[in-house]
């Protein structure tokens, strides 16, 4: 047999092998870890176990090939490295395994500390702390009982699914017992009973013994953060957060450094600008005695990292000047976590850091300043969704309630609802259409489902790091934490707050940017960013931080997209503030709602109509109101594009439901009233009755069927035009017939059309455009002949995805989409987001050869896709003309356009 070259698959890195670009393969806190010990700054010597491992284990359910003895290689050249042993019981080196994967996922998968104490390394682990000292022998002895109940309770809890409540009601008796509140007043003796009591809980629940052998330790510990990746509440963040499900997370393993060695450790986390406003200054909290976890858990209250300057100068010094130095490395701003032993400064995680809405735009303001970054690249580095968030609206200034609490404004933002106390509750009240504030002592990754449900989170522990913070501002969730004059009582559904009580279902208001918490319902204002967009706030000379940062990055947005941006408005008022807001042309002025309202009534007698003589009548007096209408409209949009959309949906649409018909009839009848009229009207009814409406007698359809329809319409807006032109403005309208299907619907439309305008129009010098909807799959798979008729195509995406998957909207929203976005059958609705490799290829196929059949042929597309972030970066991509949106996503519309120039360049910005 010829000798077979195996390539080994490396599937371990020592930090020295990897960089922050490798966070594919390493994960972010692997790359980043190795990024930092590159920058020579102190990491805890370690390696990474790379996605492909994680990836290879849950696509076969076993450790791949060369895993095992890769790890023991590593492993030996770590205890080289450190000069000790794993679990070895006279000088121990332990480990902490850490999940990580390409995105943060905070609090979403495992981390295991203390790896390798058993019953015999934790008396080294007393001696090697204690050293030369024999007097810190207490301390050194408590340490490492303390080390050893929490590996236990760790590696229960996350390896071996021990319910952890069991852990902390054993230590909850521990405490009582001693009287006491505080962790820190229990002595080795207490400890080591705690380990007893943990270990046959633990026994209890595996029905084996806590493993005593460090390496099977680290091997069940490594196993479990692979499965870890498809624990629920992870696939549950992952779709929330669109992130992919099949990257899978690597593993670090990191030597352990004890910020639980007494007064002069400690464990403290950090961000080198306000991560809430973006406010320059260093921001952070610190926990003296605590090893990492109990930071981030809230467990104790924490000092402002500040005062680590009185408590240890030296290392806040180092930690500032480490933190400046990874600013200026990343050109961002990065948390960190770090820990301090005996003394001595150890950075363990750092990473480009979330940040709310406010501050991504005041950061990438800040860093152009410095010089850091160019404009493009900050307006890489916000987008719309965070420009969205700052357009809601916030309590206003002197609504003059008391506040009742203040705590940490951890993810801004003005909420109001009912109290909860419960992720059940939450969702189950939520899904009833309340708003409502869920309020814990702290959360933890169980609460997501709530967290979503909730319109706003309240904690009473936990700082700005704490998971309801980190996740809350995932999420662009209001949420204040750490509101400690709250008595939060879960099982008794209330809390006390200065001796009032609030039960669950009584009514709070948080915001998320000043920490205030007040009882009942304060009432909103709208947000700066909106006020400034309306032109009340003058961004050149306001102090306002965000608005200039907004107007700065918009101003470059428009100054570098190459998508126009109009808006869907069938009103002056909606036109007038879509213009303030940014809008360049109407793309979708719906004629629906002209019919409504006092006009119902010469609907009817369209429909009812016995004669030509009768309906030409009821259109007659259409006429004029239509054509105010319009009038109205292209004043507000003098001199820009108004495209005005024929009638679309069926007529029935217009008239009294057939129910209360039949049961008005019915009355009237008993009564013995003259029902002449109601009964044509349901007679009328009945007989326009459509199994699928949507795909019945509208659009295009009905224009052919009801003759005069369409011509009144194109008449008063040619009318219109020309009132508006002639008073000295400039209207430049674009007829749009909807739901075609075949080229020779559109003609037959065009031949009446352009007869009434030629005679309307006369020598006014208004110039009207026709062209269609592309909204019917066979018109895209027909855009060539379509695009001889027309001299513009608007994509009506919301029908092109009806008809494209073949889903009635109203229907399969609710029915099933749960279920299919469960089964990653789509990552998000296909109505919220474009689907680019169906629907986006019908609009990919009309474009082609539209342009084919008529150079110049104007595109644009409007439907809400016109306003999600995703989609403008396809309809970009593509090559249409403009997106058209609701006025409200104009803004939005505009950043993500430019942001679809620069972004194709950029680098990730999750
Ligand atoms: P998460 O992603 O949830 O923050 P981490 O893996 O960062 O999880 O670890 C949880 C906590 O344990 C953090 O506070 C971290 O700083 C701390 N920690 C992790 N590894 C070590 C270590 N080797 N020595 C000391 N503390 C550690
Ligand atoms: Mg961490
Ligand atoms: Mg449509």
């Amino acid at each position: 047999m010829a000798a077979q070259q195996t390539v080994e698959h490396k599937y371990v890195y020592d930090f020295a092998e990897g960089n922050k670009d490798l966070k594919d393969l390493l994960g972010g806190k692997g790359a980043n870890l190795a990024e930092m010990n590159n920058l020579g700054l102190p990491v805890p010597p370690g390696f990474t176990i790379t996605t492909e491992a994680c990836k290879a284990y849950l696509a076969t359910g076993s450790e791949p090939d060369g895993l095992a003895d890769q790890i023991e290689a590593h492993l030996q050249a770590l205890e080289r490295t450190m000069g000790r042993r794993l679990g070895d019981p006279d000088d121990p080196l332990l480990v902490s395994v850490r999940s990580g994967a390409k995105f943060s996922m905070p609090g979403m998968m495992e981390t295991v500390l203390n790896v390798g104490l058993n019953d015999r390394s934790v008396v080294g682990l007393a001696r090697q702390a204690s050293g030369a000292d024999q007097a810190a022998s207490g301390g050194a002895d408590r340490f490492a009982w303390d080390s050893y109940r929490r590996l236990i309770q760790m590696f229960g809890k996350t390896v071996c699914e021990v319910p952890g409540e069991e852990f902390e009601h054993a230590l909850d008796e521990v405490k009582r017992a001693k009287g006491t509140h505080n962790d820190l007043d229990l002595d080795a003796d207490d400890l080591r009973g705690l380990v007893d009591a943990y270990k046959k809980i633990f026994a209890k629940h595996t029905g084996r013994e806590f493993p005593q052998e460090p390496r099977e330790q680290l091997d069940l510990a490594i196993r479990a953060v692979f499965d870890s990746w498809n624990a629920d509440r992870a696939v549950l963040y992952r779709r929330q957060e669109r992130i992919p499900a099949d990257l899978g997370t690597a593993v670090n393993v990191v030597s352990m450094v004890f910020g639980n060695l007494g007064p002069d450790s400690g464990t403290g986390v950090a961000f080198t600008r306000d991560p809430g406003s973006g406010a320059q200054g260093i921001y952070g909290d610190y926990l003296a005695n605590a090893q990492g976890e109990d930071v981030v858990a809230g467990i104790r209250n924490t000092v402002p990292l500040q005062q680590l300057e009185q408590l240890d100068k030296k290392s806040y010094d180092e930690l500032l000047g480490i933190m400046a130095r990874l600013e200026q490395h990343y050109k961002d701003l990065c948390d960190i976590e770090f820990t301090i032993e005996r003394g001595k400064l150890w950075m363990l995680q750092t990473r480009v850091g979330k940040r709310t809405a406010a501050a991504a735009f005041v950061i990438a303001g800040q860093l152009v300043d410095e010089g850091l970054i160019d404009l493009d690249e900050a307006l890489h580095r916000v987008n719309g969704a965070q420009l969205a968030q700052l357009m809601f609206p916030r309590f206003q200034f002197d609504h003059g309630i008391q506040p009742v609490a203040k705590g940490i404004g951890a993810s801004p933002g003005a909420a109001s609802g009912k109290v909860v106390f419960t992720s059940a509750r939450a969702v189950e009240l939520a899904a009833q259409g309340e708003s409502v504030i869920l309020v814990r002592r702290e959360t933890n990754p169980d609460d997501l489902n709530g967290m979503i449900a909730a319109q706003g989170i309240l904690t009473s522990r936990g700082g700005k790091t704490s998971h309801a913070a980190v996740v809350a501002r995932g999420m662009g969730k209001t949420c204040v934490s750490g509101a400690d004059e709250l008595d939060v009582n879960v099982p008794a559904k209330r809390f006390t707050v200065g001796g009032q009580v609030v039960d669950e279902g009584d009514l709070v208001s948080i915001d998320g940017t000043t920490g205030l918490v007040y009882l009942g319902e304060v009432p909103v204002m709208p947000s700066e960013v909106v006020q400034y967009f309306e032109g009340e706030l003058d961004p050149e000379r306001t102090d306002d931080a965000l608005v200039r940062a907004v107007h700065r990055i918009m101003t470059h947005a428009d100054a570098t997209r190459r998508l126009r941006v109009r808006t869907n408005a069938d009103t002056g008022a909606d036109a007038a503030r879509a213009r303030r807001f940014g809008a360049e042309g109407i793309g979708l002025c719906r004629t629906e709602h002209m019919f409504l309202g006092d006009r119902r009534e010469l609907v009817e007698r369209l429909i009812l109509a016995g004669t030509d003589a009768e309906r030409e009548d009821a259109l007659a007096a259409l006429l004029p109101l239509q054509r105010a209408d319009f009038i109205e409209i292209f004043r507000e949009m003098d001199g820009l594009p108004v495209t005005v959309r024929l009638i679309d949906p069926p007529l029935h649409e217009f008239l009294p439901p057939l129910e209360q018909l039949a049961v008005n009839v019915a009355v009237a009848q008993e009564r013995g009233e003259d029902v002449a009229k109601e009964e044509a009207l349901l007679a009328a009814v009945r007989r326009m009755h459509e199994e699928n409406p949507m795909l019945g007698l509208r659009g295009v359809r009905l224009g052919l069927v009801i003759p005069g329809l369409f011509a009144m319409q194109v008449r008063a807006i040619a009318e219109a035009a020309v009132e508006v032109t002639r008073a000295g403005g400039s209207a430049c309208p674009e007829i749009m017939v909807p739901l075609v299907g075949a080229v020779q619907e559109l003609e037959t439309v065009r031949v009446e059309a352009e007869k009434i305008i030629a005679e309307v129009v006369g020598d006014s010098g208004v110039e009207v455009l026709i062209g269609t909807m592309i909204e019917v799959p066979r018109a895209a798979l027909t855009a060539g002949q379509i695009a001889e008729a027309a001299e513009f195509f608007s994509f009506g995406t919301n029908d092109l995805t009806q008809m494209g998957w073949g889903f009635s909207r109203d229907d399969v929203e609710g029915a099933f989409f749960w279920r299919y976005l469960e089964l990653g059958i789509f990552g998000i609705s296909p109505f919220e987001s474009i689907d680019t490799d169906g629907v986006g290829r019908l609009v990919r196929i009309a474009t082609e050869e539209g342009r084919a059949a008529r150079p110049g042929l104007k595109l644009g597309v409007c439907g809400e896709h016109g306003g999600d972030p995703d989609s403008v970066h396809f309809f970009h991509e593509v090559g249409l003309d403009y997106v058209s949106c609701s006025p409200f996503r104009v803004p939005v519309a505009r950043l993500e356009a430019g942001r679809a120039v620069v972004s194709s360049t950029g680098s990730d910005s999750r």
